[in-house]
């Protein structure tokens, strides 16, 4: 039986935020707000997301023995996520230095940390929690060798069962290997993500998403869902296109919305919704994410959900 609907397997990091009347150019000191400590990551905040709206969720990650990531693990427990597959040491916890204008733009910097230490030999050890769970959603903020890795073992499955469905979210955007490609189901990408993945083809010059999944499809993954902001969101497999509006809500802090669709979209795959309607169920989640600030201080609970 599996033990999780959902396991993540990506980044953890501590985002440091200052506010700034002007973000500093070169050789330059400028005086800031107090400083603000957030959990963040790609993969904690979809564990996060998935976790607050009732999902049984686990997260395998590397955080440095520190205060970060003990900050972290803390909200990832508050939220309701396992964090045995959380593992500790060999460098310090990821970090995201941001400095934040008061006109939104901000500058970031991304220390990797531990997360660059969660290797192939990590998700070996791992067997087990991948086995139990029945999705596993992927970023790129850990390294490429280990998310293929993970691509492999879910494709290899364990003593004659089939291993978990792929999610994949290919941001930071770089390019993927084929192998990863063809398992994905769905690769889930923002605009900025699928144009760069398109590269050279003509397609990336479309302002039709529809064009973009249609191109990416011919990639090899098994469905494609670009989310598309205040828009909502397309969903694509080799039958159909559908075009999910978002709902109409007051847009206060976008960081994290992809997050929070993403944990939210591999969750309901995991217990078993269909493509469309996972995809429904997302957006719903990703409007009821900007109307709060913060990425995993904005994610909603399933009554959150219901009552948009
Ligand atoms: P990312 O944060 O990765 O750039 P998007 O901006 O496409 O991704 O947002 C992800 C999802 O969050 C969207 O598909 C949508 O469901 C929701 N969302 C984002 N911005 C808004 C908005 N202004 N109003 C309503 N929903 C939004």
């Amino acid at each position: 039986m599996h033990d999780y609907d959902l396991l993540v397997v990506g980044s953890a990091n501590a985002d440091l935020v200052i506010g700034v009347e002007r973000r500093p150019g070169p050789g330059e000191t400028v005086l800031g707000s107090d400083l603000a400590v957030h959990p963040g990551g790609k993969g904690a905040n979809q564990a996060v997301a998935a976790a607050r709206l009732g999902a049984r969720t686990a997260l395998l990650a590397r955080v440095g023995d520190d205060d970060h990531g003990r900050l972290l693990l803390d909200s990832l427990r508050t939220a309701g996520a396992d964090t045995s597959g959380v593992l500790t040491g060999g460098a310090p916890t990821g970090v995201a230095l941001i400095t934040v204008d008061p006109s939104g733009d901000n500058s970031i910097v991304v220390s990797p940390g531990a997360n660059a230490r969660l290797a192939p030999e990590d998700v070996r050890a791992a067997a087990p929690l991948l086995a139990s769970a029945r999705v596993v959603s992927l970023q790129l903020e850990i390294p490429l060798e280990t998310v293929a890795e993970v691509v492999r073992a879910a494709a290899a499955g364990t003593d004659g069962r089939p291993g978990p469905r792929v999610v994949l979210n290919p941001s930071p955007a770089a390019p993927l290997p084929g192998e990863v490609l063809a398992r994905c189901d769905p690769l889930v990408v923002n605009e900025h993500e699928a144009r760069f993945l398109l590269g050279d083809d003509p397609a990336g010059g479309s302002t039709e998403p529809e064009e973009w999944a249609a191109a990416l499809l011919t990639r090899g993954p098994r469905s494609v869902v670009v989310t598309l902001g205040e828009r909502g969101a397309l969903v694509a497999d080799d039958g159909r296109t559908v075009r999910v509006p978002s709902l109409p809500v007051g847009a206060v802090d976008t960081t994290g919305a992809g997050d929070a669709f993403t944990g939210a979209l591999a969750w309901r795959l995991g217990v078993g919704d269909d493509l469309e309607t996972a995809v429904r169920f997302a957006v719903r989640v990703g409007a009821a994410a900007v109307t709060r600030a913060g990425a995993q201080q904005s994610f909603p609970t399933a009554e959150d959900v219901a009552r948009l």
